[in-house]
């Protein structure tokens, strides 16, 4: 289990605790993940996977995966196994792995036992009409002329529309609640409907499925859920929530729970209470799974797994590690303040986190030739090279070092601007690693376009002489022109161009917003100890970024690298390449 950040104090933290201390729940901790399989799980998911698995792990207690499958249309088992996949790399693990779906029959029973008490009914409105009946925030709603239909007739339609015998929407199960309560969750809110859809997990056995608040407080109870945290937008159903759990008893009422028994899936049922806290919302980014579907639907990015998408598998290709996001969301905390989070706040974990264990390499993205006339052409030297500056562990590397050498086109000025300290006609710069060079001359094409520059190394400030430690302005980085390795190399930015695209005032949409320069894609060339590093492996490219080598399209041979962030916030101040 992940257990690498420290622990901050949150209010939930302070009710568990509390909890424990009095003995509620017996002092157990219990929490679930529950994500419907409509999607693949996204940043903001993050954050209640981080929060309820790392609850659980504190305080010795369970966290359970469930799925919410009880919407067949929208879910597939394709998200069902990404979902467990990326659970599984954001470093947790669940105790129990359950669907909603398991507990179809106890639904059912439940359901049963409402009616029995009077306290649900099978309305035979439309869903228009129950709309009109329904009132407004400022006006109560209206009793269904259906609602006083007795108990024995409300079972014996409720067992017909289970048996398959009425159309899509033409009856559904109430609650008996209050048409005029001011909570509108409370008026006589719709428990099954009737819908004859072909389930992920159970096929065409239900033409009927339990709605949302329904079957989210019962899974809750027969899974001995303690705490279900949830987001603010659920505050108002709590009632509900508490409303349904107090009807039905579960822990009183064995007979519910008998399926469970049955299916080898009874835990001690008990009474769970919510409590909600602030949706993770991040800038320049949108988090709406409906959204990020259109985006993948309509090839505006390529698949949900896109390095520039906020999904888990998004950023994991992208070269984000799951240390960067806890950390991320272990920094922003838990409260019951909305609000939109920098998104630079997130880069800022990555350059942190691969800071520390990155391995750097060099890489030439914008090649400008760069020839040492004092050397042989068949000079060959290898180089030993710290893989990382400030830790010894991580080794060191041979580096490949010739006459010839790519160095950055943008590390050369002809007509230097004002403050440019790397390489100018008739200047000096340092080579990284090899000693100081003087640019004697520039070579032109036909085209008069550059196309080398010719130096010369000064053999006094190469390691153990007695110029190595002279000073000048800049260092560059290079390659071995002769030993480079040619790779694709590619350049994300953020997918929107500004902070908040689902803000649709002035009738623009995110699609609006997003940004026609987030991917730009280079060849490079890489120094062989960066082409030999296996797919999903990370470096920095001294002085352009955090690479990671792409995870489905690197290969021997082929090497492909994704800028995870660059090593500075080009946001921040006017954009640097
Ligand atoms: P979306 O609107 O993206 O579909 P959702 O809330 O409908 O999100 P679910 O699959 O139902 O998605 O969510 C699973 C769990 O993740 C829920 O408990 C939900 O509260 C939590 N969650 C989803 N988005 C966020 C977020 N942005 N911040 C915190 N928790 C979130
Ligand atoms: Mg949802």
């Amino acid at each position: 289990m992940a257990q690498d950040t420290p622990v901050t104090q949150h209010f939930i933290r302070q009710i568990v605790q509390a909890d424990r201390a009095s003995g509620k729940h017996g002092g157990q901790v219990v929490t679930r993940f529950p994500p419907e399989p409509n999607g693949y799980l996204h940043l903001g998911h993050a954050k209640s996977i981080c929060l309820n698995f790392g609850l659980a792990a504190e305080f010795a207690g369970r966290c359970h995966l469930r799925f919410d499958d009880t919407n067949p249309a929208r879910e597939d088992p394709e998200y069902v196994q990404a979902i467990q996949d990326d659970v599984r790399w954001l470093g947790f693990n669940w105790d129990t792995l359950r669907h909603a779906s398991d507990y179809f029959a106890v639904f059912y029973l439940g359901a049963e036992k409402l009616i029995r008490l009077g306290l649900a009914y099978v309305d035979d409105l439309d869903a228009e009409q129950m709309r009109a009946y329904r009132g407004t925030l400022t006006e109560p709603g209206r009793n269904s002329p259906f609602r006083e239909r007795g108990s024995e007739e409300s079972l014996d339609l409720f067992r017909r529309m289970r048996a398959g015998e009425f159309a899509d929407g033409s009856r559904t199960l109430r609650a008996k609640i209050d048409m005029s309560a001011g909570n509108i969750n409370l008026r006589d809110p719709a428990i099954y409907r009737i819908r004859k859809v072909t389930h992920q997990n159970t096929g065409d056995v239900w033409p009927i499925y339990p709605m949302y608040d329904y079957a989210h407080c019962v899974s809750d109870a027969v899974e001995g859920i303690t705490h279900s945290l949830c987001t603010l937008e659920f505050e108002d159903h709590r009632p509900l929530y508490d409303w349904f759990l107090r009807q039905l008893d579960l822990p009183g009422d064995p007979a519910l729970t008998a399926p469970l028994r049955e299916k080898g899936l009874w835990l001690p049922p008990g009474t769970p209470q919510q409590i909600e806290f602030a949706r993770g919302n991040i800038s320049y980014t949108v988090m709406s799974k409906r959204k990020l579907l259109a985006l993948v639907q309509d090839k505006l990015v390529d698949g949900w797994d896109d390095p520039r998408m906020p999904t888990l598998s998004g950023l994991r290709r992208r070269g984000y590690t799951p240390a960067a996001i806890r950390m991320f969301w272990e920094r922003i905390g838990i409260s019951k303040q909305n609000s939109l989070i920098d998104l630079g706040v997130l880069e800022g974990c990555a350059r942190e986190d691969l800071d520390v264990r990155a391995p750097r390499r060099m890489a030439v993205l914008d090649p400008l030739k760069l020839v040492i006339g004092n050397l042989p052409d068949s000079h060959a030297e290898r180089l030993a090279f710290a893989n990382h500056p400030k830790d010894a562990a991580q080794g060191t590397r041979s580096v490949p070092f010739a006459r010839d050498l790519w160095i950055e086109r943008d590390d050369f000025m002809e007509a230097p601007v004002k403050g440019f300290h790397r390489l100018v006609p008739g200047g000096e710069v340092r080579l990284r690693g090899v000693g100081i060079v003087r640019c004697v001359d520039v070579v032109r094409r036909g085209d008069g376009a550059i196309a080398e520059v010719r130096c010369m190394l000064d053999p006094e400030t190469r390691h153990g002489m007695a110029g190595a430690e002279r000073k000048v302005k800049g260092t560059i980085h290079w390659v071995s022109a002769r030993d480079a390795v040619t790779a694709e190399v590619r350049l994300y930015d953020r997918l929107f161009n500004v902070p908040d695209p689902d803000d649709e005032t002035g009738g623009l949409t995110y699609r609006d917003h997003l940004n026609p320069h987030s991917r730009r894609v280079v060849t490079g060339y890489i120094e062989p100890a960066a082409a030999g590093l296996a797919a999903e492996d990370r470096c920095q490219f001294e002085r352009l970024g955090y690479f990671v080598a792409d995870r489905h399209d690197h290969a021997h041979g082929r090497p492909v690298f994704n800028r995870v962030v660059t090593l500075r916030d080009s946001w921040a101040k006017p954009a640097a390449s």
